[in-house]
């Protein structure tokens, strides 16, 4: 089936005031406001972008979306999951507090800030899918229980996906630890030694008994490890590392079976909202100011994840000559997650583009 995928264009630069009415406009045509229902619990999935980042989608752009669910007696709230790095995005406290210094706070945007996997991450539900990696898979807690959901990405360049966009934000970033750790499962962690400083608070928290001592310091025994990021979380020396880079191709698949997962029993009320400005190489997650990649776009909306990822792609490919994916990350095949979470049902590479 050919999808539909409305661009409403945005000039090079132009400002967050320009943006937030395309972004408005973006609502308008997504079929969003026709889905919404009065009292519906509308979860705004976001982005507020790490310390130092300052190419996030904007906080103007989200009030947008809050007060056109509001007009339809919705219930809107942001709603994001904590991350396995270290960082300002960790644990729920951090994360909320970091979101109101980068402007979304209540009195800001209109809405609270709930996360979806709970304080620490573990809040989560397994979904069936019965996909082709993962017969279930453990998404965050609340984005089951909502009945609607709008999700914003920003859509970059990404260390191991090639490309963070729709499909990233709804399967990395929707998961719960467990099923974040899951699509890394091709990794596991392990402990420097030279940074470890054996306060053993891993082998405490590590549900698997997996750490041992070993010559002073901690040491994960492979064999037992489930990968649960339980050691990464708690470790508060940088000791416990993770190659992020590897294995992409199974990450990307994995990625699009917990995006799946997190779509299931909102059928019809889920839409997705690609903000293609202040695009570059690597995604929100680094902390440090980044250039952008080329001119701004505009932003694309669609009622079909697969299909606005697939337009991310082929619009960057006309703009700058490359794909996003192919100018940061070219050894990683981006088209791997978007062909995958096709495959799988979530919907068409086939669509059309309508510019507004
Ligand atoms: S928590 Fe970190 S520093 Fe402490 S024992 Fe484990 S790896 Fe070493
Ligand atoms: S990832 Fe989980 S199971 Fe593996 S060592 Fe760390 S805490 Fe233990």
């Amino acid at each position: 089936m050919t999808a539909k995928v409305y661009l409403i264009k945005l000039e090079d630069g132009a400002s967050v005031e320009e943006q937030a009415a395309a972004m408005r406009k973006a609502y308008e045509v997504s079929g969003a406001d026709k889905a919404i229902e009065e009292r519906d619990f509308v979860a705004i999935k976001l982005h507020v972008g790490e310390k130092s980042n300052t190419t996030y989608v904007k906080p103007a752009l989200i009030r947008e979306l809050v007060d056109k669910v509001k007009e339809k007696q919705g219930m809107p709230f942001l709603t994001e999951t904590s991350t396995l790095y270290k960082g300002e995005r960790e644990n729920a406290v951090k994360h909320i507090l970091h979101a109101h210094r980068h402007g979304f706070g209540i009195e800001n945007v209109g809405a609270p800030f709930i996360m979806a996997d709970g304080l620490n991450g573990t809040s989560e539900q397994e979904v069936v899918i019965e996909a082709e990696l993962h017969q279930s898979v453990k998404v965050a807690r609340e984005i089951l229980t909502t009945d609607a959901l709008l999700v914003v990405s920003h859509p970059t360049g990404h260390v191991a996906a090639g490309l963070g966009a729709c499909i990233k934000n709804l399967g990395m970033g929707l998961a719960s630890r467990m099923g974040k750790m899951r699509q890394h499962s091709a990794m596991l962690p392990e402990i420097k030694q030279k940074k470890c400083k054996f306060c053993k608070k891993c082998i405490q928290w590590c549900p698997e008994g997996a750490i041992i001592e070993k010559d002073g310091c901690a040491f994960i025994v492979a064999e037992r490890c489930i990968g649960c990021g339980e050691c990464l979380a708690v470790c508060r020396f940088d000791a416990v590392k993770y190659d992020w880079g590897r294995e992409s191709g199974y990450m990307q698949r994995s990625m699009a079976e917990h995006a799946y997962g997190t779509l299931q029993g909102k059928s019809g009320k889920c839409f997705f909202f690609n903000v293609m400005v202040d695009m570059t190489k690597d995604c929100d997650c680094l902390g440090a100011e980044q250039a952008k990649m080329g001119r701004d776009i505009g932003i694309l909306a669609s009622s079909d994840p697969v299909a606005i990822d697939k337009a991310t792609l082929d619009l960057t490919a006309a703009a700058y000559g490359k794909t996003i994916a192919e100018i940061s990350y070219s050894h990683h095949d981006a088209l791997i997650q978007i062909e995958h979470a096709a495959k799988i049902g979530m919907g068409s590479m086939d669509y059309e583009l309508i510019t507004i």
